[in-house]
């Protein structure tokens, strides 16, 4: 069976709920706080691992409880940890997230082991084709360049969440990958012009194509509430956003690119890989968190249907 091989980032989130963040040198009342696991990568296999396929870990925690938390957690999805290391040099990544009253969060992380990661830490890994391997921008690009260059010789599909938007992509990583997903600020960074969230649809298409490298690549721009749109040589689609009440959107992303790829996995078309992303992310924005926020197979199923 393809499974889905995460390289990316852990964290234990600190996140805290309040009516409003405060602003420089003022101090607020919060009303909750909760120690959870989260980070990209995690989020994203987490997301992945809901939707019943197989899924695989390649990434770094410290010698440390937070290390055992996030460890456990991921073994109760039943996701495969044979490639995480516990690395000695540095404590497990944290990210300190603030969602106010009307949802919107403010995020501060600390890479710590995250950025350790190191190419040999993935060396020993399986990959075979039809397996989708995904990364994000919050561990080492030549570790993410060099699990991608493996993955795309042994046949399997690569998709870069390139996300947060720092710095640069190495050319060499843009051009091994072969779905890459954005939202509105990614996109308007790597294309070097400024994308709002308000741009038509057409204006985004237009700017998403501009990142193509090469044919048979993909570019997905997520749209907040407004769905998602994919680009490529031949087509443009957009898969239109499905109206819920949000109450934290923080790992929207996230959710969308796990369950993107778990149904990618499983052998879906990508236009009905995306529809089912889509109602998958927009659940997770309609509970508080982000690893502990992804929905179920079944309960997607039960929006879609
Ligand atoms: P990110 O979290 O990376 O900024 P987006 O905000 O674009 O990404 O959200 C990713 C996906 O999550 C969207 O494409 C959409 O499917 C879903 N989504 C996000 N916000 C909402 C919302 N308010 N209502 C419904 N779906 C949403």
């Amino acid at each position: 069976m393809p499974k889905v091989v995460i390289a990316g980032s852990m964290n234990i989130d600190i996140l805290s709920t309040m009516p409003r963040a405060p602003r420089a040198g003022e101090t607020v009342n919060g009303d909750t706080v909760a120690f959870m696991p989260g980070g990209k990568g995690l989020n994203q296999a987490v997301a992945a691992a809901q939707q019943g396929v197989e899924v695989a870990f390649v990434g770094r925690l410290g010698q440390d409880a937070f290390g055992d938390q996030v460890e456990s957690f991921l073994r109760s999805k039943g996701i495969d940890t044979g490639g995480i290391v516990r690395t000695t040099t540095s404590p497990t990544a944290n990210a300190i997230i603030f969602v106010d009253k009307s949802a919107e969060n403010y995020i501060v992380v600390i890479p710590a082991a995250n950025a350790e990661t190191s190419p040999e830490d993935a060396a020993k890994l399986e990959i075979n084709a039809g397996d989708v391997v995904v990364s994000q921008f919050e561990i080492p690009r030549p570790t993410i360049a060099a699990v991608f260059a493996r993955a795309r010789q042994a046949g399997a599909r690569t998709v870069l969440n390139a996300a947060p938007a720092l710095d640069d992509a190495p050319e060499s990583l843009w051009a091994d990958t072969d779905i890459l997903v954005v939202n509105e600020t990614e996109l308007g960074h790597f294309a070097g012009t400024e994308v709002s969230g308000d741009a038509p649809v057409a204006e985004v298409g237009r700017v998403a194509r501009t990142l193509l490298r090469r044919p048979g690549q993909t570019i997905i721009a997520t749209l907040g509430v407004r769905g998602a749109v994919a680009v490529t040589a031949e087509t443009e689609f957009l898969v239109p956003g499905r109206p819920v009440k949000a109450v934290d959107t923080t790992g929207a992303g996230d959710c969308f690119v796990g369950s993107l790829c778990a149904r990618l996995s499983a052998g879906d078309e990508l236009e009905t890989a995306m529809r089912y992303a889509n109602v998958a992310a927009s659940i997770s924005v309609t509970r508080i968190g982000t690893g502990t926020a992804m929905p179920t197979a079944d309960e997607v199923r039960g929006a879609l249907a």
